[in-house]
């Protein structure tokens, strides 16, 4: 098996970095039953290679520019085997001590590579989505003076309040719903040419609700938001959280992992007042899929809100160790600190910047190329490793057309199996979208990407 994952990233550059099959194509050559009689896993290296590989999306191969770079360094996939192999519970101290133990210390190191004092304290969670629903749980708690011990949200006198911004992930309306708040009570506040969210607009609504009498409860400021990596402004939004008793939850998601580079950090200036801090070591850093590494200010408030104390989980040292299940949602745990202490093992903290950094360089010079190129239009600022931009040939002016011509490109540019873009749609105007940063992108791939969106443009 090591072999043939050695073998497939040695190969992966050849492969159609997008999927080529239609949906059944997989299902098809499978059976219908379950094999009733074991006969071994002789063979499964080719079933691997015949029925799944072909239905396999290239993440981690040069020309994977979609959604957001979602590296996973071999490093990190050794200890992903590492372990499974150990098939470790860390759901307890006692269940695996190492597997507590190295998640508090990369968790730190961790905390000083972003640059975050030492009032925060991480957990690692599966996933941002599950990041930001603990962080409205814990503000409803906070609001609500623990109505999950009464009658909950349902015995709420004034409803409580959600704040965030219209280019917010999904994942923070998600979790606003999941987490009772409902639909009503969540305000999405109109963001600025910059894709930012408006503090004006952001205050008035705080007061609107505040004279109404519901309770403003939580925001989310984006750092990196998913379209376009735009800036919420953090620093204001804090001081208004301050004023208001507010939750503040950081959404870095993405952006987070640039904070390891010091001259990245003014993007989420004063991030040092949030409540709750969430970055995906999953996508840019390199960990592999599923490492999100969730910052609290008051683990205990976390604790309180997240932990159940069943006589069955009841161990002698609870007294004097983290019991990392009331750190999150799910009971059960994998020892997933191994990818990070892998991670850094192998490159360090020096080897991690080198490559963000030439990324964001790598952007840098495609915007530059955006900008100056004639029928080509940029349509939004590129502080980080993701470029918006769409082409708008001379004469056509109709906003149907050049969304139909600019979605054309993209599914043109995906089909040709060498590049993988996302065609996202920016308030209403459709966009070809360059996200940057998988491992393997160098800049020559970066400069092909150009050459062929350019290429492809003119052949319409
Ligand atoms: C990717 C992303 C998310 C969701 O991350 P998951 O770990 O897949 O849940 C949330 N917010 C932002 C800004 C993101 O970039």
């Amino acid at each position: 098996m090591v072999e043939w994952i050695a073998s497939y990233r040695e190969r992966m550059a050849e492969l159609p970095v997008m999927s080529p099959l239609a949906p059944g194509d997989v299902k098809r050559q499978l059976p219908d039953a379950p094999p009733a009689v074991g006969r071994g896993l002789d063979g499964i290296l080719e079933e691997m290679d015949r029925v799944v590989l072909p239905g396999i999306t290239h993440w981690c191969h040069p020309g994977f520019f979609a959604y957001f770079p979602a590296n996973a360094d071999l490093a990190s996939v050794l200890a992903d085997m590492a372990s499974s192999g150990l098939a470790a519970q860390a759901m307890s101290w006692q269940t695996s001590p190492a597997a507590t133990e190295v998640e508090e210390v990369v968790m730190d190191w961790l905390r000083q590579m972003v640059g975050l004092g030492p009032q925060f304290t991480g957990a690692i969670q599966d996933s941002a989505s599950t990041s930001t629903f603990c962080a409205l749980l814990c503000a409803r708690e906070r609001t609500g003076a623990f109505g999950q011990n009464r009658g909950g949200m349902q015995a709420e006198a004034a409803p409580l309040v959600v704040y965030a911004s219209d280019q917010a992930h999904s994942s923070i309306p998600k979790g606003a719903l999941l987490a009772g708040f409902g639909k009503e009570n969540l305000r999405l506040i109109a963001t600025d040419d910059r894709h930012a969210l408006r503090l004006d607009l952001l205050r008035d609504a705080i007061e609107q609700d505040l004279a109404a009498g519901r309770r403003p409860c939580a925001m989310v400021a984006a750092v990196g938001t998913t379209a376009t990596t735009a800036l919420d402004p953090v620093k204001g939004m804090a001081e208004l959280a301050g004023r208001h008793g507010i939750w503040l939850h950081v959404d870095a998601a993405m952006a987070g992992s640039a904070m390891i580079c010091p001259e990245c950090r003014w993007m989420w200036d004063g991030v040092e007042q949030a409540d709750s801090v969430v970055l995906n070591p999953h996508k840019w850093l390199g960990t592999g899929f599923d490492l999100s590494a969730y910052f609290v200010r008051d683990p205990e408030h976390l604790i309180r809100v997240m932990s159940t104390n069943p006589s069955y989980l009841r161990t002698e040292q609870d007294g004097e160790v983290k019991n990392l299940r009331d750190w999150g949602i799910p009971l059960g745990r994998r020892f997933r600190a191994l990818k990070l202490w892998f991670l850094l093992k192998d490159q360090g903290v020096e080897g991690l910047q080198a490559r963000l950094r030439r990324d964001l360089a790598n952007a840098q010079w495609f915007r530059a190329r955006v900008e100056q190129a004639p029928g080509w239009e940029l349509l939004a600022p590129v502080p980080l490793q993701t470029i918006c931009l769409r082409h708008r040939p001379e004469g056509m002016d109709d906003e149907d057309k050049l969304a139909a011509h600019n979605l054309d490109l993209v599914h043109r540019i995906n089909r040709s199996g060498r590049f993988y873009l996302t065609p996202a749609v920016l308030k209403g105007v459709q966009m070809v979208r360059v996200s940057i940063g998988s491992e393997a992108s160098e800049f020559g791939h970066v400069e092909a990407l150009w050459a062929a969106l350019r290429q492809a443009a003119d052949a319409r």
